[in-house]
């Protein structure tokens, strides 16, 4: 927990955000600016800042599980047969802007590559 963590207070209800997948180690809930008919933000409960932090702390296994989730999640979306993108932003190049590692389930519409 970090207690400055916008995220980390999500996950612990301590601000009250629908979740739409809850687990003992990971939740989800929909992004408050939504950027396509779909899109939910995947989350660790525990507090990593990214995916080099996570996988650095030894808690790879929690990718399984973050992908476990946005897999079934997806699924119940009806979106493996029109698709969909999985994508956690690092970084300042990588548009990153909460600190607390988070992969954006994003589908609904066709998504352009390559990414601005
Ligand atoms: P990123 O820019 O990849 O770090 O993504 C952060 C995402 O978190 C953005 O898409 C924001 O719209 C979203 N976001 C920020 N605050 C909240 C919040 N309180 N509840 C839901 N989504 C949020
Ligand atoms: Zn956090």
């Amino acid at each position: 927990m970090d207690a400055d963590c916008i995220f980390c207070k999500i996950a612990n209800r301590s601000i009250p955000a629908p979740l739409v997948f809850e687990s003992p180690d990971v939740v989800a809930f929909q992004d408050i600016n939504p950027q396509a008919p779909h899109h939910i933000l995947i989350i660790p409960r525990e507090h990593h800042s990214d995916v080099g932090a996570l996988a650095r702390s030894g808690q790879e296994a929690l990718l399984g599980k973050i992908l476990s989730a946005a897999t079934q999640l997806a699924a119940q979306r009806g979106l493996d047969a029109s698709g969909y993108r999985l994508v956690t932003n690092t970084g300042k190049d990588g548009g990153q802007t909460v600190r607390h590692l988070h992969f954006h389930l994003l589908g609904g519409r066709p998504l352009g590559w390559p990414p601005g």
